[in-house]
């Protein structure tokens, strides 16, 4: 996640705060590696509880997460609850000297943009301001006034007879234009010329529709802005394509049909738009029904899923390259692996964001990429409820947007896509919600009835909605995980995504910032029972593919053992644990003890030897393997992956006790991981509680 002041003209609560507040907020921006939080540091020596509870101050450090970012919360709690002027976020803008429609430009490209503000009925007044706002976000050059020759060097102007524009570039990435002189009336316009030196103004790495160029204004000139009701926007497209993806499911059994879907992709992972080429497969393994070679036309637009039929049991891997447009290009698939009786495997990333909150990209093209770009089974888009250029719980429209595109790409069967949006606290740490159904609503967490975990369970108690905790660890702000787990609601936890992993401090990829003891293999230590699933929180309108982008190699998914691809089916699969994480590659992963399943809940009888119980791992790998370790309530052994792309192994193991738990975490030479969700021991004598340990 990702933090920056906003403003909205459509009619909403956020108020964007005095100028103060948002040079603050600017220069937080600025201090994001991934797009996540404050700054780091910024930690709660100064703790003070939230107005709404009421308790000692010992109390109230207690019950917030343990690297709380007070400060953000309360910052946005102030603008919250200040006034707004009619006039704030009036007037219009728009791009000038180019079409309104079908402006298109290549990602990273230099630009120069002129736009130009017209002030609304209620005008400017002497005092007040309008705002250019270059998106934080993901690569275009901020604004600035003092070096022409240097990128982003940007004029303001105006026709206005009598009116003083006093520009002030120094707070980054938002220009303030301060009106002097007198008013700025309706009708009377100021031109900025954004990229006006020779360097012009790099914008978006991302591939993205609708890009915005963002206007605020303070029309009263009492310090508060809002952004105007349309900011104008642009087209932003991917680089020539530089890579092949191919993606495979993982399993099947013989005889059955499975898709494989083909994807050109530039050097970030945009899917890219080569209008004309062939991918050729090289030596094709006997046992699949497949093409020779498949086209791709230009109304494929980058990307291909054929079905074919695999007719005999093995360990299935296809490489292929390009013609034509996409010649020189190489990729492989993951593994697929082809038996009877072998359980079916979904993917899901079920975190990430749009360009509604801190992200890239449409909702309709997030869902698009995830489907037909990236081959996943399972999707939710989750922007954040109050965060970003826009907020969700303010601005009704951006909500009804997300479920319509929701709605639009669920096709049971084939594709489930999941309503969602992120609770991000700073109090006590970020959680996602998800319905599984097509109605839900932003329970925020500004919203002081929905402020803790536990108000926020309660809330959703009995609906077919799950949360989860991610970057639990540290990172952009760590999970208080002083509110155990709800079981029916929280049954998994994120452990891994473009943040790095919260599993544990030995863990590949682990997370930045950590805080010691608040690992998830911590908690388990304590007794709480959670499945363990990554995904992306991808900002790229990647998800799925979140590790291709220049963030860091590292991404996220989950691996959903469900026999049906139905919302009800991956809810199931989800509340029984039945679930692996992965930071991004598609690694094939079961483990079993007694025969039963990751995430079960072992009893002390059954048909194994009286003095242990019996271990099966099977890996297939999509990188040679580094080492498999074996995870004992913190115990670890390791097995040697001797540069193997496949691995089983079978082991007794004294029978786990009560409060035990067993998982496994694979690593491969490329820094590629997995991990299983737990089996635990039988339940602790006095732990048949409602609560989750
Ligand atoms: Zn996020
Ligand atoms: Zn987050």
């Amino acid at each position: 996640m990702k933090l920056t002041l906003r403003a909205s003209g459509e009619r909403c609560g956020w108020r964007p705060g005095c100028r103060r507040t948002a040079r603050v907020l600017s220069l937080l921006l600025c201090a994001l590696p991934i797009g996540c939080g404050p700054e780091r540091g910024s930690q709660s020596e100064a703790v003070s509880a939230p107005r709404t509870q009421e308790a000692s101050p010992a109390a109230e450090r207690l019950s917030l997460s343990p690297d709380a970012k007070l400060d953000t919360h309360e910052m946005l709690r102030a603008d919250l609850e200040r006034e707004r002027h009619a006039a704030d976020g009036g007037g219009r803008a728009w791009l000038e000297g180019v079409p309104k429609d079908g402006l298109a430009y290549r990602v990273g490209s230099r630009q120069r943009f002129e736009v130009v503000y017209q002030a609304g009925p209620l005008g400017v007044a002497e005092g007040g301001a309008v705002f250019l706002q270059i998106s934080p976000f993901w690569g275009w050059d901020p604004s600035q006034t003092l070096y022409r020759d240097a990128s982003g060097y940007t004029e303001v102007s105006t026709t206005a007879e009598g009116v003083a524009l006093e520009v002030d570039g120094s707070s980054f990435q938002l220009l303030v234009v301060s009106i002097a002189g007198r008013a700025l009336d309706e009708g009377e316009q100021i031109r900025f010329v954004y990229g006006a030196g020779e360097a012009g103004a790099r914008i978006d790495s991302y591939a993205e529709a609708e890009a915005r160029i963002f206007i605020a204004v303070d029309g009263d000139g009492d310090g508060m802005r809002a952004l105007i009701a349309q900011s104008p926007s642009l087209e932003v497209f991917a680089a020539p394509a530089s890579r092949l993806q191919l993606t495979l499911p993982s399993t099947a059994r013989p005889g059955e049909k499975v898709r494989l879907t083909l994807a050109a992709l530039d050097h970030v992972g945009n899917a890219s738009t080569p209008e004309r080429g062939e991918i050729v497969f090289v030596d094709p393994p006997a046992g699949l029904a497949l093409p020779e070679r498949v086209s791709l036309e230009p109304e494929h637009r980058g990307h291909r899923t054929i079905e074919f039929e695999v007719q005999a049991a093995g360990v299935y891997r296809l490489r292929a390259y390009g013609r034509g447009m996409l010649e020189g290009l190489m990729g492989e698939s993951n593994p697929l692996v082809v038996r009877e009786e072998l359980p079916r495997l979904l993917w899901g990333d079920l975190h990430g964001h749009s360009q509604l909150s801190d992200g890239t990209g449409t909702p309709e093209q997030y869902f698009d990429y995830a489907r037909n770009v990236a081959g996943l089974d399972v999707s939710a888009l989750t922007d954040h409820d109050h965060w970003g250029m826009r907020f969700l719980d303010a601005t009704p429209t951006l909500w009804q947007r997300i479920k319509r595109a929701v709605l639009q790409h669920h096709e049971p069967g084939r594709f489930v896509s999941l309503l969602g949006y992120e609770w991000t606290s700073w109090l006590h740490g970020h959680r996602h919600v998800l319905y599984f159904s097509d109605e839900g609503e932003v329970l925020s967490s500004m919203d002081a009835r929905y402020e803790t975990p536990s108000q926020l369970w309660q809330a959703l108690e009995g609906r077919p909605a799950l949360t989860f905790a991610h970057h639990s660890a540290g990172g952009p702000v760590a999970t208080n995980w002083q509110f155990p787990p709800h079981p029916e609601l929280e049954p998994v936890t994120e452990i891994v995504s473009v943040h790095g992993s919260s599993e544990a401090p030995d863990s590949p990829g682990r997370i930045y910032s950590p805080v010691p003891g608040n690992f998830v293999r911590d908690v388990l230590g304590q007794g709480y029972r959670l499945g363990f699933i990554g995904s992306g929180d991808s900002h790229d309108g990647h998800p799925g593919l979140a590790q291709l982008s220049l963030a860091g190699g590292q991404g996220g998914l989950a691996a959903i053992q469900s026999e049906t691809l139905t919302r009800a089916g991956v809810l199931a699969a989800m509340r029984a644990r039945h679930v692996y994480a992965t930071s991004g590659p598609r690694i094939f992963l079961s483990v079993t003890i007694d025969g039963q399943p990751m995430g079960s809940i072992l009893t002390n009888g059954g048909e194994a030897a009286a003095d242990g119980q019996q271990l099966s791992i099977e890996v297939v790998a999509t990188a040679p393997l580094d080492r498999i370790d074996l995870i004992r309530s913190g115990r670890t052994a390791t097995l040697p992956g001797e540069g193997r792309l496949a691995l089983s192994h079978g082991r007794v193991i004294p029978r786990l006790a009560p409060g035990e738990f067993h998982y496994v975490r694979v690593v491969q030479e490329d820094g590629g991981a997995a991990w299983s969700s737990p089996i635990f021991g039988p339940s602790l004598p006095q732990a048949a509680s409602a609560e989750n340990r």
